[in-house]
């Protein structure tokens, strides 16, 4: 049975010891707050590589639970919520594990998995963690690219660098520094994730200029003065003006709306901006459709290492 003990002295309510193991020989001091962690050592190191060096007889930790059957273990740089819900993974603690983590607690918690080497025996809380729907700005989207990174998870990394792409008008490195502080993932690391978003949203903006501009928008019976209609020169431009500064998403949302339909009652006219209007519509579906397929990155070209070609 997991025990709870909280701090007497502070009015506070935050937990300031957890017992996952009773009668572990283990207690990390987690964080600025000093919360204590009692775990079982073996458990911690079946699980994590890193924790499995620290506890080898050569090493201060390791001697001191060869010696004397017990250790204390100083984490003051590791965010305790975060080892806290590992910790309670590794230990068995299913049914006290959250489900659900808000975007800023996930990367906390994705960090500690990676400077630990846990991802494998968290795998299934991760990909449960990973599965959050609820995303509710850009920010956040940022955070799950980053935990995805950090968790080595390709598909999610790949879908939330999409939707980045998509749907996010704003500059990337802006939002890159908005995490530098956090110092979660090398700064390097997150340049390079914001240029190959620049890259990545200029390819599609570009793929889908050049996808209306080539698009065959003569009607053949209609008359000379009529296929020149200004109008569908000026909505061009003004979609493509307007992919300058803001996301692909709500241009491809104003494509699919009736754009030509103040025609003045000219019947010819309408017959036009009825087809136009059809016709973008289908280009926006279109590339639409596309984004299932583009836009993605990969977690193994962002970090340089050898992999197999892409698909
Ligand atoms: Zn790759």
């Amino acid at each position: 049975m997991m025990s709870f003990a909280t701090s007497q002295a502070s009015n506070s309510t935050v937990r300031q010891s957890l017992d996952l193991a009773p009668d572990g020989d283990l207690v990390f001091v987690v964080g600025s707050e000093q919360r204590r962690l009692r775990v079982h050592s073996q458990q911690v190191r079946n699980a994590s590589p890193a924790f499995n060096t620290m506890f080898q007889p050569k090493f201060k930790e390791g001697q001191a639970l060869l010696q004397e059957g017990s250790a204390e273990v100083e984490l003051p740089e590791d965010n305790a919520d975060a080892l806290e819900i590992i910790l309670q993974v590794i230990h068995g603690y299913s049914d006290q594990v959250p489900t659900t983590l808000e975007p800023s607690r996930l990367l906390e918690v994705a960090r500690a998995c990676e400077k630990y080497d846990m991802a494998r025996p968290l795998a299934f809380a991760i990909k449960v963690w990973l599965d959050c729907k609820v995303i509710r700005s850009s920010k956040e989207l940022w955070a799950i690219t980053m935990a995805a990174c950090l968790f080595r998870h390709q598909q999610v990394f790949a879908e939330a660098t999409s939707a980045l792409a998509f749907n996010f008008g704003g500059s990337y490195l802006d939002l890159a520094r908005e995490f530098e502080a956090a110092n979660v993932i090398e700064f390097s690391v997150l340049l390079e994730i914001a240029v190959m978003l620049e890259e990545t949203r200029n390819r599609l903006r570009m793929d889908l200029i050049t996808y209306i501009l080539t698009k065959d928008w003569s009607v053949p019976s209609l008359s000379r003065k009529t296929k020149m209609w200004p109008g569908l020169i000026a909505e061009f431009s003004q979609q493509a003006a307007r992919l300058e500064t803001s996301s692909i998403f709500l241009v491809l949302k104003r494509m699919q709306e009736d754009l030509f339909e103040s025609v003045n009652g000219n019947a010819e006219r309408l017959v036009i901006a009825c087809r136009w209007n059809t016709t973008f519509r289908a280009i926006a579906e279109n590339f639409r459709k596309g984004q299932e397929i583009t836009g993605k990155l990969c977690i193994l070209c962002l970090l340089k290492e050898e992999h197999r070609e892409h698909e």
